[in-house]
C-alpha cells in the first residue's frame, strides 16, 4: 500500500480543525498540470495540424513524424514530445513556426479542453475537502474570452464541486495579465476573508511570487512540469499527484 502524502493529509486534517473552529477555509487550485493533466489536449491539437492535408502536402515528413509523436505528461510545450519522435525544430524551422501557431491557438480556447483529464485522484481529493467544508476556489491563467465555457464544462464532466457559492471559478479576465501577478491579487483578497487559504500549483512563478507577498497562504508545489523559467522553494511541500491509499479506504488500494 502507497503512504498517504502527508501534505494532503495535513490540508485535510486543517479543513476539518477550522470547521470544528468555525473558521473560514479556502482551497485553491490550479488547472493545467495540477487538477488537470494536459496530455491530450496538446496531443489533439499537434494530430489536427498534422492531419490537415494542406500542411501534409508542405510537410509530408514533418507531419508523418508529427503523427507519430506521443506527448508526455511531464512534457512543457511541444519540443521535448516532438524531439522524441525525431522532429526538431532547428531542421523543420517553418514547420514548427505554423505548428507552434496552431498549437498557440488551440491551447488556449476552448475547443480541446474535453482531452483534459484530471490528474490521479485530483476529483476525490477537492470533493473530500470540500466534505470537510473548505470553500474550493478554481483560480487559473486560462482567460475567460477564450476557456471559460469549455473549462465549465470539464469540471461539471468530471465532477469537480462546482456551481454553488462555496466553489467558484476564477479565470483572468483579459488573456494579456500576467498569470502570477493575477493570482497574488486574488489571494492577497481572499486572505482577508479566509483564517486558512491553501494553493496547489504546479508553476514556481506563481508560488514563487505568492511565497513572498502572501505569506498566510500554505503551498503546496504539484511537481508535474512547469516552464522552467524559476524554481521551487526547495522547503516547499510537494506531490506528484492527489491520489493516496487513503482516499481509496483500504479498498483495492495497491
Ligand atoms: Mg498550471
Amino acid at each position: 500500500m502507497r503512504e498517504a502524502p502527508s501534505i494532503l493529509r495535513k490540508a485535510l486534517e486543517s479543513a476539518r480543525g477550522a470547521r470544528r473552529d468555525r473558521e473560514p477555509f479556502l482551497a485553491v487550485f490550479d488547472l493545467d498540470s495540477t487538477l488537470y493533466d494536459l496530455t491530450g489536449r496538446v496531443q489533439k491539437i499537434i494530430e489536427t495540424f498534422a492531419h490537415d492535408p494542406e500542411r501534409r502536402k508542405k510537410y509530408p515528413e514533418a507531419c508523418e513524424k508529427t503523427l507519430a509523436a506521443r506527448i508526455h505528461p511531464q512534457d512543457w510545450g511541444l519540443k521535448e514530445g516532438l524531439g522524441r519522435a525525431g522532429l526538431r525544430e532547428a531542421d523543420h524551422p517553418d514547420f514548427f513556426s505554423e505548428l507552434h501557431s496552431h498549437w498557440l491557438h488551440f491551447f488556449f480556447n476552448n475547443a480541446y479542453l474535453g482531452e483534459d483529464r484530471p490528474m490521479p485522484g485530483a476529483v476525490e481529493f477537492v470533493r473530500a475537502l470540500e466534505n470537510e467544508g473548505a470553500h474550493i476556489m478554481y483560480l487559473t491563467g486560462r482567460d475567460t474570452g477564450r476557456m471559460r465555457d469549455g473549462t465549465l464544462a470539464s469540471l461539471r464532466a468530471w465532477g469537480f464541486p462546482l456551481g454553488h457559492e462555496r466553489a467558484r471559478l476564477l479565470l483572468k479576465p483579459e488573456p494579456g495579465l500576467n498569470d502570477a501577478r493575477f493570482k497574488l491579487s486574488v489571494l492577497q483578497n481572499e486572505v482577508r476573508a479566509y483564517r486558512h487559504v491553501w494553493l496547489f500549483e504546479n508553476e514556481p512563478v506563481n508560488l514563487n511570487l505568492v511565497r513572498e507577498n502572501c505569506p498566510g497562504v500554505n503551498l503546496v508545489f504539484i511537481e508535474t512540469t512547469h516552464s522552467g523559467r524559476e524554481r521551487a522553494a526547495p522547503e516547499l511541500a510537494r506531490v506528484p499527484h492527489f491520489e493516496t491509499d487513503w482516499l481509496c479506504k483500504g479498498e483495492g488500494a495497491s
